[in-house]
């Protein structure tokens, strides 16, 4: 029977189209293999939206030539944002790699593999082995038209492309068969789902639609451009019950001059009143950010604007990058990559450190509180799963837990995660066709 590995590196865009390829290889009659050194099939699902990232794809790439020449058999494909149209001078740069293919360009691996590129399985018999993680990631709508300035996304995944509702229900209703209680809609900006389709539903009609899956339990969504968050979009938050308190915001900087050389199209001031009317319609909303440090020509007082906002909006989340200039976008052909990487490594650490201290804080006032937690797996002696409010929470408790919906009392809390005992849990049949992965591991508690 032979053997697939897919490493990933990126955002949960890349960790989706991974799910899909591991769907079509086993459905193919592929089995999962701990590692690329036992697989006959490696698929690379690189990232290249910071330097960092594509540095630990290039290295991931390298070190597959010694794997290709201990076993001359095993084939190597490469998919995600590394791939752009100029797949020849991929190829000559890595020769021991047998396909390029372009994100979601599903089409160009199937036809390889009909073609022969694929080692052949003898039988399908796994069909039933595929997984379904009990929060499963839906992807609604592909690209992205923002053309932020310091972005390579739009260049390499495209403009915007929605799918329909009808595709999207079918999807999530799939999913919910096969065992997954929550759904995460996906899309690099998912407030501006629908935009391209007949009739224009937008993100609040979509959430309305799913929000009546039976079976499924949470829905989540990510990412929401802060320029596009509508009053529709906050009632329907608001008002719908599988709707999980929690939205992740990135805000970038905080600072306007800054923001506009960004393009983001919002100033600080906007922001804020997003986040107040947020507040006011959830009291329970939890809010996750992403801010870029050392954007060129970012000065020492507009980066201490940005520790002040972090100190005001008091976000339960944030992701904290050093710039790094990006081929092709419009900042690096214009700007100066002109604050010294030391000075970038010393505003991470900062915005870090502001950040920590305000999560704990956050997180403390959880402790002695029963919350709701969908466990998602377990982890050595602990069942894990997530709150509404997106918190990582470890448990101790009795029986199966996976998949269940748990009353947990917090007794620990960083400002990473929470720990509690289990009090009470809501029961619900699993159909036991389909085997889940078992005990997934949690996502990493770092913060970068
Ligand atoms: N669509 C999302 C973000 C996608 S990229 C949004 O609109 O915010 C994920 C994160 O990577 C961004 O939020 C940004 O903080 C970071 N990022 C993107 N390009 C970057 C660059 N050139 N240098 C440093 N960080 C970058
Ligand atoms: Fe990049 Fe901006 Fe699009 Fe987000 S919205 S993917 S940051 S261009």
């Amino acid at each position: 029977m032979p053997k697939y590995h897919i490493w990933t590196i990126g955002c949960q865009m890349n960790k989706a189209d991974s799910d899909h390829v591991a769907g079509f290889l086993e459905r193919a009659g592929f089995h999962p293999a701990p590692s690329e050194e036992e697989a006959d099939f490696v698929l690379v699902n690189s990232c290249v939206v910071r330097d960092s990232a594509e540095q630990k794809v290039r290295n991931k790439l390298t070190s597959l030539k010694g794997l290709k020449k201990r076993r001359p058999d095993t084939t190597i494909a490469v998919t995600g944002c590394l791939v752009d149209s100029r797949m020849e001078a991929l190829a000559g740069e890595f020769p021991w790699v047998d396909l390029f293919f372009q994100p979601q360009q599903w089409e160009v691996l199937s036809n390889w593999a009909d073609a022969g590129g694929l080692p052949q399985p003898k039988s399908k018999e796994c069909d039933l082995k595929s997984f379904t993680p009990v929060s499963a990631y839906v992807p609604i709508v592909h690209g992205c038209n923002s053309f932020c300035s310091y972005c390579i996304v739009p260049y390499r995944r495209g403009r915007e492309r929605s799918r329909t509702p009808e595709d999207i229900r079918q999807h999530v209703e799939s999913l919910v068969q096969r065992g997954a209680r929550e759904v995460t809609l996906l899309g690099q900006n998912v407030g501006s789902y629908g935009k391209n389709l007949p009739g224009r539903p937008d993100l609040a009609d979509l959430l309305a639609e799913i929000n009546t899956v039976q079976g499924l339990l949470r829905i989540r969504f990510l990412t929401q451009h802060p320029r596009d968050m509508s009053h529709r979009l906050i009632e329907a938050m608001a008002s719908l019950d599988k709707v999980c308190e929690s939205i992740s915001l990135p805000i970038q900087a905080g600072d306007d001059a800054i923001l506009k050389a960004m393009r983001r199209g919002y100033t600080t001031e906007q922001y804020e009143e997003t986040v107040a009317r947020l507040r006011s319609s959830i009291p329970q909303i939890a809010i996750s950010s992403d801010i870029i440090v050392g954007f060129p020509n970012e000065t020492h007082e507009q980066f201490q604007k940005t520790i002040e906002l972090l100190h005001r909006l008091r976000f339960d989340r944030v992701h904290v990058a050093r710039y790094s200039p990006r081929p092709g976008t419009l900042a690096s052909r214009t700007l100066p990559d002109n604050v010294p990487d030391e000075e970038k490594w010393r505003r991470r650490r900062e915005a870090d450190a502001v950040h920590q201290a305000i999560a704990a804080e956050i997180n403390a006032r959880l402790v002695g509180q029963s919350i709701e937690v969908l466990v998602e797996g377990r982890k050595k002696d602990k069942w894990w799963g997530r709150s509404r409010g997106d918190k990582l929470v470890f448990l101790s408790g009795e029986g199966h837990l996976e998949g269940q919906l748990v009353t947990v009392k917090i007794d620990k809390a960083t400002a990473w995660a929470l720990q509690g005992q289990q009090v009470m849990f809501r029961a619900f049949p699993d159909s036991g066709l389909f085997p889940r992965r078992r005990n997934p591991d949690p996502p990493s508690t770092r913060l970068a």
